[in-house]
């Protein structure tokens, strides 16, 4: 039976042409990481500690042996990786590593653990199922990590875990796709067991592996942000949803077979497991069709990329250390060059790069045109 979950929901917001890849053209080029590992490793050693301390007794939740149960969900995750995609997922050394800032998060955790988890609590669960229709036979799918009550007032407290090397700063806190997860639990938690929508509240509970060094003041090991969950949010989380599945699914809920836009970006694409290969080469079908109908064809890279033949500037310029500002040079020397822009930006997508671009012909009086 065909379903979606927010990872799904993430995928396609940022980029429809890597959901396809995923999904329905079912391209497996997973690489498996030590990130990923460490992630679920954590993931489960909490959920344990919590499970016992609120199913049992504080007292038998502090006895157990964490680093050791570390160890294990380590090793369980590093095997099903390995089973998986038939290759370590990664090295003896970033084992031991994640495992020693695994062991620092929970000395801190054990350390602070009333601040953040209290008996004032109930738990309703970890790994709590979310199993909703939304669309014919489709349904969306998720697993809630933490979900308590409060004893007293009843409020209910939907908890994320994420793991993260330093923490969340502002760039991860606004990035909608990513904090957007939350909010949907929220919706479809209050929506199958009827509790008022104000009644509950979303925390994302970063755990950090590394500190800052040479700071003067003390830092903590877990951060917890809470993103803003009221109504506009929500409503703004479900429209993404609504756009995916009607983008993508037809009215029995099975996925739409097509070609869905690429939708290049700087974020999507450098995580993007396809990017530079054969599946996604972006370009492609503008080269292809200029050189086919023997129209002028010309790159403008940034210059942190490789020279090719069919690049404006001399090969000198290129091979440059990575930096972000190259994007903005490349697209002033574009919009320098031409007579017209016209971008190619589908609805509801946010295109920084090309925008840029016409932000620069628009400053040089150039034409510029958007097609959506
Ligand atoms: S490389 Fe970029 S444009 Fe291509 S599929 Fe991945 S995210 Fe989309």
């Amino acid at each position: 039976m065909a379903h979606i979950s927010y990872s799904q929901l993430s995928l396609f917001s940022e980029c429809p042409k890597h959901w396809q890849l995923n999904y329905i053209d079912k391209v497996n080029v997973f690489e498996p990481s030590i990130y990923l590992v460490f992630g679920s490793a954590m993931h489960t050693t909490l959920q344990t500690y919590l499970d016992t301390m609120y199913k049992e007794t504080i007292t038998k939740a502090d006895a157990l042996n964490l680093p050791k149960l570390l160890q294990e969900n380590l090793s369980d995750e590093f095997l099903k990786s390995k089973k998986e995609c038939g290759k370590d997922p990664c090295t003896k050394n970033q084992l031991n590593e994640f495992f020693q800032d695994g062991i620092n998060i929970i000395d801190f955790f054990k350390k602070n653990r009333n601040k953040y988890f209290s008996k004032k609590w109930e738990l309703l669960g970890c790994e709590f199922p979310l199993n909703i229709e939304i669309k014919g036979k489709l349904r969306f799918v998720g697993y809630i990590d933490v979900i308590i009550r409060n004893i007293q007032s009843g409020r209910i407290k939907i908890i994320d875990i994420k793991t993260s090397t330093r923490g969340w700063r502002d760039k991860e806190k606004k990035n909608k796709n990513k904090t957007s997860q939350v909010l949907l639990y929220k919706h479809f938690y209050s929506q199958k067991y009827n509790v008022p929508i104000d009644m509950i509240d979303v925390e994302y509970f970063i755990v950090k592996r590394k500190l800052w060094e040479n700071l003067d003041f003390p830092q903590k090991r877990i951060q917890l942000f809470s993103p803003a969950s009221g109504t506009v949010s929500v409503k703004r989380t479900l429209n993404s949803l609504s756009n995916f599945v009607d983008s993508a699914f037809d009215g029995e809920g099975n996925r739409i077979l097509k070609e869905y836009a690429a939708t290049p970006s700087k974020d999507a694409c450098r995580w993007c497991e396809f990017n530079q290969t054969e599946h996604c080469d972006k370009d492609k079908y503008a080269k292809k069709y200029a050189l086919e109908f023997d129209v002028r064809y010309e790159e403008f890279p940034p210059t942190h990329e490789q020279h090719n033949m069919y690049c404006v500037l001399p090969k000198f310029n290129y091979g440059k250390p990575f930096a972000k500002w190259r994007y903005f040079e490349r697209n002033k020397k574009i919009a320098e060059r031409s007579d017209i822009i016209v971008g190619f930006i589908p609805n509801n997508v946010v295109s920084n790069g090309t925008m840029s671009t016409i932000d620069y012909a628009q400053k040089l009086n150039k034409k510029t045109l958007i097609i959506s």
